[in-house]
């Protein structure tokens, strides 16, 4: 697993549809859970900027046009720094602290795609916001999980394909 992906999914995956309507996990307690649990400190100011880093991702990913520019307006001026270690050197994140988690979802968007050309994708269920990442060696998983979205659209095109050898004639 790449540097903070668990982190890009989470973020990613963190507008769920529940019993048919979105939902949003950065609000309320759970943002700020959802911060500590990634090393931030859920302050609003920080949870506004994963917020509009994730508006721009989920669109990014979906293939939307003007997303990219966005990006950059939300990254403003932060940076990498090198801290020199024994093991060589260590990029670190300079950014307004409010800013750092974002910024390092960011990184972690940015590894996948060089990584993964294409691997990062939103689930093929229409009804479902989720995405996923195809570690697959054909390349060709469609949904965030087997067990929910992947069972629920093959059975929807198994019943389609009887309903429709019930209705020829
Ligand atoms: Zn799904």
């Amino acid at each position: 697993m790449l540097e903070d992906e668990d982190l890009l999914l989470a973020l990613l995956n963190s507008t769920p549809v529940v019993a048919g309507s979105p939902t949003d996990e950065l609000a309320g307690a759970s943002g700020v859970e959802f911060a500590a649990r990634y090393g931030g400190t859920g302050s609003p100011a920080e949870l506004e900027h994963l917020r509009r880093m994730r508006e721009c991702l989920q669109d990014a990913v979906r293939g939307c046009n003007d997303a990219l520019s966005r990006l950059s307006t939300v990254l403003g001026d932060g940076a990498l720094v090198p801290r020199v270690t024994p093991q060589g050197l260590r990029w670190e994140v300079r950014a307004p602290e409010d800013e750092r988690l974002a910024f390092r979802v960011a990184l972690a968007w940015s590894r996948v795609i060089q990584e993964f050309p294409g691997r990062l994708r939103p689930c093929a269920n229409n009804e479902c916001n989720l995405f996923l990442i195809d570690r697959s060696r054909p390349g060709t998983a469609k949904w965030c999980s087997m067990a929910v979205c992947g069972n629920r659209m093959k059975a929807r095109t198994h019943a389609g394909r009887q309903r429709a050898a019930a209705e020829r004639p």
